[in-house]
């Protein structure tokens, strides 16, 4: 070769490589979506086989189903299995790995404890919380049954005879051991104590409660959950069953990944709690007003009758406490900075009724089980729906109705999502939002929506929108408010011309009185709450967060500017005056819904289309 030519030699290698690099990138890049694309249908087609009804759970043939029922009714003295139950426990029975779905107040306690009565050996059970794991065993040992808890404060004696019993058989036999999952990532102890138990063929199955704590994608994440991975691969043998409340489809996908129990069998309870009523009321911008509302639910409403409210701060849960105690009304805070004495007796006094109303925040979470809770109050809007609809669910675990109000200000949403830490919790936020401010929908449905519910049922006049939906002076109507977003998009540039942030509040204030050149509204504060919020939703206005060294402040920005935005509202005169009335059906069916759905139809009863009489 010319030594001229090889510089040519080298381009033309040099664009060869070019080329197959790029090839191989393209291939790369199929290869990834394929295997992408085919992991996606593998997690569905999973998810399907797990959903699938499997009709021999319920019978009532197994080798242990006498022993099961005699239990029930002598060890637990209840009459009969509520729904899923029996299916769960021959599930665990028959050493199948198991996801049991049901909601607070369900009984999904007992799919575990009943299973490691009958068994032979030990049931591991891993719980969050150690309050809970104490009121569990204090049942326990009601029942006479054997069980012990371990954790970091568990004392020095009471762990040996646990591991003595687990490694060696020493002992009594221990039909359930609680542990915290920070325990089980932590102690080795413990861990080679179990494997001990394993090997001697006596470790029965693991339960893991409040298993959505498990997903990244659930809204109560806990990092220890993790190690949980590991136990499958270690005891392949032994049936996990995980215990929630609350789960979408994309949870229980992650949390069958992260147990490494892909494909595992999945059971769900009916979801809907029909008795609880669900209704979404404006909060006064002053805390007085809202006292004085609460004052008014507590001493006519729910007057001599036991509940909860829940507010987002432990300042405001002492202040609100305050508030109703100066009205005279027996209440008491609970948040995670009080003693645990305190946190004890404020427990137990409302457990008595000796006073009528807890004022909390998360703290007082998992594992209440007062049966006659009348009333739930959120004081300021949850975080997510899976917040809203676990702690609602606290109310009428009796069976009998119960009451479950949302107090809904748009800056307390501002404040959720602006303290939110990522995009999961944006969009929990968020779906708070829509939940608020619809009123086209019942609350039953669009909560059974949020949660994939496959069953959804009617709602029978149990919510503020359907209820509403039979008053004549409250008819929706459909309002194009694309020229109010201009309007208010003129003001945040205006704003931000000079310097000025506007948050919700500060945005109200001009909108209503404008100095720059708009139309004036002449509508209500709340009504412009209202509108900015779906405006919100409808992504024609944005969010955007400033940080201080002591909070976090949403500010207001401009979104989208389509030709029309409709919502909907009741419909009002000075709405009438100033916005786009969009002529609609008056007939509302609910979306996706079909022949056997529930119809809101504005002023009057809600019905099925079929016009059966709806059952309850
Ligand atoms: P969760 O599903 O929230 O964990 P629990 O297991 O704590 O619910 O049960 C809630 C309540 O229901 C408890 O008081 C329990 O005794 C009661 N319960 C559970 N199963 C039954 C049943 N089969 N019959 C009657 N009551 C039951
Ligand atoms: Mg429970």
């Amino acid at each position: 070769m010319d030594e001229e030519d090889i510089p040519l030699k080298i381009g033309l290698i040099e664009s060869e490589i070019y080329e197959l690099t790029r090839k191989r990138e393209e291939l790369t890049r199929r290869i990834n979506r394929l295997k992408s694309q085919k992991d996606e249908l593998q997690a569905n087609y999973n998810l399907k086989k797990s959903l699938e009804v499997d009709e021999t759970l319920t019978n009532v043939d197994y080798a242990w189903s006498k022993n099961a029922q005699k239990v029930l009714e002598e060890k637990f003295n209840l009459k009969s299995f509520r729904t899923q139950q029996l299916a769960a426990i021959n599930a665990t029975l028959s050493k199948k790995d198991l996801l049991l779905l049901m909601p607070t107040g369900g009984g999904k306690t007992l799919c575990y404890q009943l299973p490691a009565v009958i068994d032979k050996g030990m049931t591991l059970v891993v719980s969050p919380l150690i309050a809970l794991m104490q009121d569990q065993l204090i049942n326990l040992r009601k029942l006479g049954i054997n069980a012990m808890s371990m954790s970091s404060t568990t004392d020095k004696d009471a762990k040996k005879a646990g591991f003595q019993y687990m490694s060696k058989g020493i002992g009594p036999d221990l039909k359930l051991m609680y542990v915290t999952p920070e325990w089980l990532a932590k102690s080795k102890t413990f861990m080679s104590s179990l494997q001990k138990l394993h090997e001697r063929g006596k470790l029965d199955r693991i339960a893991i409660d409040e298993v959505h704590c498990c997903s990244q994608w659930g809204h109560d994440f806990r990092p220890d959950y993790k190690y949980l991975g590991l136990l499958k691969g270690m005891f392949k043998d032994v049936p996990i069953i995980g215990l929630t409340a609350t789960a979408t489809t994309s949870v229980l996908l992650d949390i069958q990944n992260m147990l490494d129990i892909p494909g595992c069998t999945i059971l769900r309870a009916p979801f809907d709690r029909h008795n609880l009523n669900f209704k979404v009321v404006s909060k006064p911008d002053k805390s007085d007003d809202c006292y004085d509302y609460l004052e008014k639910l507590l001493t006519k409403t729910f007057k001599d009758q036991s509940g909860i409210i829940y507010t987002a701060t432990i300042k405001d849960s002492s202040e609100i406490m305050k508030g109703l105690r100066a009205r005279n009304i027996k209440a008491l805070s609970y948040h995670a900075d009080l003693e645990e004495e305190v946190k004890t007796l404020t427990h137990t006094k409302w457990l008595e009724s000796k006073i009528q109303v807890v004022v909390a925040t998360v703290a007082f979470g998992m594992g209440i089980d007062k049966p006659d809770v009348r009333f739930v109050i959120h004081y300021s809007i949850p975080k997510s729906m899976e917040t809203l609809y676990q702690e609602s669910g606290r109310a009428g675990r009796d069976g009998k109705d119960a009451q479950c109000i949302v107090m809904f200000k748009l800056s307390d949403y501002m404040k959720n999502s602006g303290y939110a830490r990522s995009k999961v919790e944006v969009k929990n936020a968020f779906s708070v939002l829509e939940y608020c401010l619809s009123l086209k929908h019942c609350r039953h449905y669009l909560i059974g929506l949020h949660f994939e519910e496959m069953e959804i049922r009617r709602c029978n006049s149990m919510c503020d929108n359907c209820k509403k939906a039979t008053k004549e002076n409250n008819h929706l109507q459909d309002y194009d408010v694309a020229d109010a977003n201009v309007d208010i998009h003129k003001l945040i540039t205006t704003s931000m011309q000079g310097d000025k942030n506007l948050t919700v509040a500060k945005l109200v204030d001009v909108w209503l009185k404008p100095t720059v050149k708009i139309r004036k509204p002449g509508i209500s504060k709340q009504q412009a709450e209202d509108i900015i919020g779906h405006l919100l939703i409808k992504k024609c206005l944005t969010e955007e967060k400033n940080y201080t060294p002591y909070s976090v402040n949403c500010y207001l920005r401009c979104g989208m500017t389509p030709e029309s935005v409709v919502i909907s509202m009741v419909s009002d005169k000075s709405l009438d005056k100033y916005l786009k009335i969009v002529s609609t059906d008056k007939k509302r069916q609910l979306d996706g819904s079909d022949d056997d759905c529930v119809v809101v139809i504005a002023g009057e009863k809600p019905c099925t289309s079929n016009n059966k009489k709806t059952k309850r």
